[in-house]
């Protein structure tokens, strides 16, 4: 074949094993060979609504086959695939088509008012509704059905770009990282050198695959080592007890807080998990009380560590160290180099607080249309993450904070995070953040933005008190203010930039 890119994919599957099942949806299973003919349908159809090499193709709608068939479909075509979070709101998916120039967007029945209502970009000219046709948009099915079959095997190299990923937007507005074919081929051998997977895998897939981690961490490596994918259109912790029995599932990826959910429902103590081999859990540690509660069932972690820009994987833990180095993020994937530096870019000693710098064949080459952003975060091939960490003497990463958000107070470096932590063990406290404030003294000190448990007549003393003989003094923040709520993105993670705009400076 020449083409050696995602589009590939499927009929190099079904060419080695067409009668497996490739996907199953709501009791639907489709083969590797029924996605092959609907992959090249659809490529087929778009290329008649006039997508061509090197075109946009945005998706929109929650976890469906057609999600992957359009990301392989766009692949053939050597087109671009834009997937798009389903959270945003309407203007926020308006900036993402015309900022990535889609000119066709696949969306889901959950979007069609959104669409149709006016969420598009002038870029786009042809849209398509997988709820059939609809003013304005041919329907998904129909073209699937009135599109030729024969093969399709345009020329992509490994280089060219295969999708363009938003970032989570945590730091400022989401950036779309250009993830060329060749990125995500090397994180998924990464994913399969270092997770071991196993071609009989199913997998649950209830994280979304609109975010890196559960295409590129799961659903991807799984469906080139031909194992299947049972697709989740949303998450929720009794349904996914009832999955892993139906299905046999044998391989799950969640952040902490749905393994928590899973762990806390009434029907957990039952239920069948014998088939679950492999649980990877990312974005965030694994706190002992969740590896605890999933041990007694026999059950261990795999911890990542990533960021889009990676395709996402960077640092891994595997099971057998979840315990002896808790709270640690791991070491470098196997295609993966990771440094942790100075500002003289010089790798720091055991032990102290450096940034994550990363290469390997799985970070992408630069951002989507912004050079002076891409050049801010390469030097010499290395991508600059913006996360702190610390390496111990054994070479294992602890991801500290966020750079930017860092606290230098009197000349230490105080990471907000270990302050969260600790604030949020009061079962009074809803959530919290600390950033900080400028301060005469100190230059800079920590401010604490507290959700209390409503009627818990939680006061600024209580928190600080809490805190007292816990940490270091320096480390304590000097005030504290109650909130309503934090504001979040779409990823659920705390804007602390906007938090800063109405908190800084009081
Ligand atoms: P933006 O780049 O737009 O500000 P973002 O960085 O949140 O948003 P993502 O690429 O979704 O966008 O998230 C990657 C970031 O998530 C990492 O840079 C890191 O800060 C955080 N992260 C990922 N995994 C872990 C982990 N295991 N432990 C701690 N932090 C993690
Ligand atoms: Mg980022």
């Amino acid at each position: 074949m020449r083409n050696q890119g995602l589009g590939s994919w499927p009929a190099r599957r079904a060419r080695k094993t067409p009668q497996r099942t490739a996907t199953i949806h709501q009791d639907r299973r489709q083969t590797y060979a029924q996605l092959n003919e609907r992959v090249t349908r659809l490529a087929h159809a778009l290329r008649e609504l006039g997508v061509r090499r090197g075109d946009r193709v945005a998706y929109l709608g929650p976890n469906h086959p057609s999600f992957l068939e359009t990301l392989f479909a766009a692949g053939l075509l050597g087109g671009v695939f834009v997937p798009l979070n389903t959270r945003l709101a309407g203007p926020e998916i308006a900036f993402q088509l015309a900022d990535s120039g889609a000119s066709a967007l696949v969306y889901g029945p959950s979007h069609a008012e959104l669409v149709d209502g006016g969420a598009r970009a002038a870029s786009v000219r042809a849209h398509v509704a997988l709820a059939g046709p609809r003013p304005g948009a041919h329907g998904y099915e129909d073209l699937l059905a009135g599109a030729a079959a024969e093969p399709i095997d345009e020329p992509v190299a490994l280089d060219e770009t295969c999708m363009i990923m938003y970032t989570s937007g945590t730091t400022g507005r989401p950036k779309g990282a250009a993830l060329t074919h060749g990125n995500i081929t090397w994180n998924a051998i990464n994913v399969l050198v270092d997770h071991d997977l196993l071609a009989d895998e199913v997998a649950l897939v209830s994280a979304p695959l609109f975010h890196t981690a559960g295409l590129n961490m799961l659903t991807l490596p799984v469906l080139l080592k031909g194992g299947c994918c049972v697709l989740v259109p949303g998450f929720d912790a009794d349904g996914t007890l009832d999955l892993i029995e139906r299905h046999r599932v044998t391989f799950m990826f969640g952040v902490p807080t749905m393994f928590r959910q899973v762990a806390r429902s009434p029907r957990w103590a039952a239920a069948d998990l014998s088939s679950v081999r492999l649980l990877t859990c990312g974005g965030a540690p694994v706190p002992p009380s969740l590896i605890a509660a999933y041990a007694e069932r026999g059950l261990t972690f795999l911890q990542g560590y990533g960021m889009t820009e990676a395709a996402p994987g960077t640092l891994f833990l595997d099971a057998g160290h979840a315990t002896a180095k808790a709270g640690s993020a791991g070491v470098p994937h196997f295609f993966s180099d990771v440094r942790v530096v100075g500002p003289d870019l010089t790798e720091v000693a055991p032990g102290e607080t450096g940034e994550v710098i990363v290469s390997g064949p799985h970070v992408m080459p630069g951002y989507w249309g912004l050079p002076e952003e891409t050049a801010a975060v390469f030097t010499d091939g290395w991508f600059h993450t913006g996360d702190a960490a610390r390496i111990d003497e054994d070479g294992y990463a602890y991801i500290v904070d966020r750079m930017k958000d860092m606290i230098i107070s009197g000349g230490e470096n105080v990471s907000p995070a270990e302050i969260e932590k600790a604030v949020l063990a009061d079962p009074d406290v809803l959530d919290c953040a600390v950033i900080g404030v400028p301060d005469p003294t100190w230059g800079e000190v920590g401010r604490a933005v507290v959700v209390a448990r409503p009627g818990s007549g939680l006061t600024e003393r209580r928190v600080l008190d809490g805190l007292a003989g816990r940490m270091a003094k320096y480390k304590i923040p000097k005030s504290v203010v109650f909130a309503d709520e934090l504001p979040r993105n779409a990823a659920g993670k705390v804007l602390k930039s906007v938090l800063r705009g109405t908190y800084g400076d009081r």
